[in-house]
């Protein structure tokens, strides 16, 4: 019988301390499940690391054959690392992991036990978050809901990046190449068969995190422009009220100035109408804004990200198992 093969794709940028760490217990996994009838495989993709990431995934691939590695030529942000990453796995499923231990490699056979059953997108759902600050969970928490509220997209709670796609889930990701990758509704919006998993997401056994809260806030505009357009649809709504209010307003100024005549009065209400609405316009501006560069970028056509070095697993063969 054909060996199940899967591989863990992980992105790395400055995680020089974390992944070695992280391979051992990896490979520890994988021998398990080699034994269990699954060929695993490990691509490690540098997003431009520049604290010797890229040396210590080299001394990782010299060790172990079956690790590849590939490199692109600048930081180019996680999503696109995962997509280079993912593009890469033609053969059999891939699974998705942080470099830095947060997501613990030992629950990969549960993965695939779920994926046999038949699952094409096996996503870890955080039961516990290790680690991180209130201020973190809270806007996690709040954002997630906002989310599912405003998107048609179906995008699971608490759900990070650490999932199992089968073959024909990556063939589906891979027609999405979209500039702007919110990858939790990428997954969502391809479908198939899809279960959580629960898990405890841990501290990070290195380093330090990557997203503050200023690139978090970014990366929710990001999920929430990408998968709704409900915004722009607030402000015509926004618009539509104040529009009534005034045209109700304007009534009640022409009865007055009719019944008691036109005294120069009211500059108050004046200022306040004009600051108003200008401030409902500014807001309306600015969301079209948020989409219109959207559209701009995607009509830009670019490559999601470039590669500057590919190494394929030890020897260039793709299976040492048949
Ligand atoms: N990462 C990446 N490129 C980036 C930022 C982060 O490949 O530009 C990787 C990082 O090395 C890690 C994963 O994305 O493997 C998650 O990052 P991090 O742990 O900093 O995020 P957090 O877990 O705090 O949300
Ligand atoms: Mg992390």
């Amino acid at each position: 019988m054909d060996q199940e093969l899967l591989t863990v794709v992980i992105a790395a940028r400055d995680e020089a301390e974390a992944l070695p760490l992280l391979h051992l217990r990896l490979a520890r996994v994988l021998d398990d499940l080699s034994a269990d009838g699954v060929q695993g495989r490990v691509l490690y993709v540098d997003d431009g690391s520049r604290d010797g990431t890229w040396d210590v995934m080299r001394g990782l691939a010299n060790g172990d054959r079956r690790v590849a590695l590939l490199r692109l030529s600048r930081n180019f942000g996680k999503e696109a690392a995962l997509t280079a990453g993912l593009d890469q796995v033609t053969e059999g499923a891939a699974i998705i992991l942080d470099a830095d231990g947060q997501d613990p490699p030992e629950l990969i056979p549960r993965f695939v036990a779920l994926w046999r059953e038949g699952y094409d997108d096996v996503y870890g759902m955080r039961e516990q978050r290790e680690g991180e600050g209130w201020i973190k969970r809270a806007s996690a928490h709040a954002f997630y809901r906002v989310i599912q509220r405003l998107s048609k997209t179906p995008i699971p709670t608490d759900t990070g990046d650490f999932r199992l796609l089968s073959p024909r889930a990556l063939a589906a990701l891979r027609q999405l190449r979209e500039r702007h990758r919110f990858m939790k509704g990428l997954f969502g919006w391809i479908g198939y068969n899809r279960i959580a998993l629960p898990y405890r997401r841990e501290a990070r056994v290195a380093g330090r995190t990557k997203f503050n809260l200023w690139k978090l806030w970014n990366f929710a505009l990001e999920g929430i422009t990408s998968f709704s357009t409900a915004p722009l649809r607030l402000a015509t709504y926004a618009g539509l009220a104040v529009a009534l209010l005034a045209f109700v307003y304007a009534l009640v100024i022409v009865a007055k100035a009719l019944l008691y005549g036109d005294r120069v009065a009211g500059w108050p209400t004046m200022m306040v109408v004009i600051l108003f609405l200008g401030g409902v316009q500014l807001v309306a501006l600015g969301l079209i804004g948020e989409y219109l560069g959207r559209l701009y970028e995607e009509s830009k056509q670019r490559p999601l990200y470039l590669v500057d070095d590919w190494r394929p697993t030890a020897s260039g063969v793709s299976s040492d198992a048949s």
